[in-house]
């Protein structure tokens, strides 16, 4: 009977005020101290070892509520968050939230938080009292933003972004996604609450060679519409597989220059396009809040996956073809399959779907036909394998499935699955237990992806979550 009058109170809230949005956001510091213990770099090779911090990893968390549902979104300067730590952020949330959407921007100049990028292939590179840390952290980040929900108007804007001189694709076909949409939060006083901006680009502008832990060009990107917007920022990486990533300006020598000052100037300028372009929106009437999702089982195939599997470093459960309890040893003929998810997140005139790893950008919007080149040839002259673009998917792809004014795809959303590749041009070496050396051509992708199978699933996924 005690519990019984607080919550009679909260479903007479919920009944009074559901024509109306509230938020919250905060943003806090995750970074390793890499003078306390050994820090560990990922994306690109294995062993590389952090020097120092140039700026901060941070978990940026915005809390939204109709009054029936709330729904947090945080995003980390990772480069993925497998759905098991997903899950105990979730679980540590309890009842802050209805649901909560853990994605990582994809940064390459962050600490490992996947563990294969540890000092050798038999080591992880996860400090186990970090992420023990930064799940209780985050966790508390959400919980604490339940207390300073402030009633929000939405806006939100869609635009073409730039592409030259910010984002190329290095892997044939060349199609770039390169949508940049926003959406911003702000209270009656005028102030902005939070904003939230969505591209695709991988974050490794300062490459490999780098070992200072940096947010790399979200961190400035983020930086930039705070300090035009007010409030806190969070930036998503969307449609950013195969292989979007950055085009910085080149020396005198026609090397791209890897530097802080080009992470600064792509992510200030994505930043500005974006807060120009939400200047000019008009405030939403309708401040839907809604949330869908679906569990995916997907076969993996990928003989580096088992190993690491095999090996404990991808900590995460497997399973057989029916969802039971993985049994045996894993081979060719015994594959695991992970459970991941999908879902798809209506917030005012905003569609956002959640894709839980890297989706090539064909998949996102097709440009099969060269309209998504930007100037380059849909397939290099010297390319000894081109793909066979006759056998390429049709529409619809995602972007075509969505159906809202403003449309973000939410990349490595509560998972990072490696790429997510069309089948017509999935070309591995299965001669080889590294997949290595892959097959002539652009094929690389293949080897970081859990097999041929996802993209399909993924897709079907999508389109049944749309029809309900
Ligand atoms: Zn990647």
């Amino acid at each position: 009977m005690i519990r019984f009058a607080p919550l009679c109170a909260l479903a007479l809230a919920a009944s009074t005020a559901s024509a109306e949005l509230s938020a919250a956001a905060s943003a806090i510091d995750i970074t390793p101290d890499p003078a306390k213990s050994t820090v560990w770099i990922a994306g690109f090779g294995m062993n590389r070892r952090a020097t120092g911090v140039h700026d901060p990893i941070r978990s940026r968390a915005l809390l939204v509520s109709d009054g029936k549902t709330r729904v947090a979104i945080v995003v980390l300067d990772l480069v993925g968050f497998m759905r098991p730590h997903v899950e105990k952020v979730r679980t540590r949330c309890g009842e802050a939230a209805d649901y909560v959407l853990v994605a990582s921007t994809h940064n390459h100049e962050g600490p490992d938080s996947m563990g294969i990028w540890g000092r050798t292939p038999f080591e992880t590179g996860i400090d186990a009292a970090w992420m023990d840390a930064t799940i209780e952290a985050i966790a508390a980040q959400v919980i604490a933003l339940t207390a300073k929900l402030q009633v929000v108007t939405i806006r939100a804007a869609q635009i073409e972004g730039p592409v030259k001189e910010f984002v190329c694709d290095h892997r044939d076909p060349v199609v770039i996604d390169n949508a940049l949409s926003a959406l911003q939060l702000v209270c009656a006083d005028g102030k902005t609450v939070a904003s939230i901006a969505n591209w695709a680009c991988h974050p490794e502008t300062l490459w490999s060679g780098n070992t200072l832990l940096t947010a790399d060009y979200p961190g400035f990107l983020c930086a930039r519409l705070e300090e035009r917007l007010g409030g806190t920022a969070l930036f998503v990486s969307g449609a950013l597989g195969g292989m979007m990533t950055p085009d910085p300006l080149k020396d005198e020598k026609g090397e791209k220059l890897r530097t802080f000052v080009e992470a600064e100037r792509i992510g200030r300028g994505i930043a500005d396009r974006a807060v120009d372009a939400l200047a000019k929106a008009e405030a939403a009437r309708d401040p839907a809040l809604s949330i869908r999702t679906r569990e995916l089982l997907l076969p993996c195939t990928n003989p580096r996956f088992h190993v690491a599997m095999a090996m404990k470093l991808l900590s995460r459960e497997i399973f057989d073809a029916e969802g039971k309890a993985f049994a045996g040893k894993i081979s060719p003929k015994n594959i695991p399959w992970v459970k991941t998810e999908i879902g798809l997140l209506t917030l005012g005139p905003l569609q956002a779907a959640l894709v839980p790893g890297e989706l090539f950008p064909e998949l996102a919007v097709g440009g099969f036909d060269g309209s998504k080149s930007f100037g380059a040839d849909l397939v290099k002259k010297n390319n000894p394998n081109p793909p066979k673009i006759a056998n390429a998917p049709k529409s619809p792809f995602l972007r075509e499935l969505l159906n809202a004014p403003v449309e973000m795809i939410v990349g490595l959303a509560n998972d990072e699955l490696g790429y997510i590749l069309p089948e017509y041009d999935f070309e591995v070496n299965d001669k080889s237990a590294t997949l290595e050396p892959h097959p002539p051509g652009d094929h690389y992708e293949e080897t970081n992806s859990l097999g041929k199978e996802t993209a399909k699933r993924v897709m079907d996924g999508f389109a049944e979550l749309l029809k309900e």
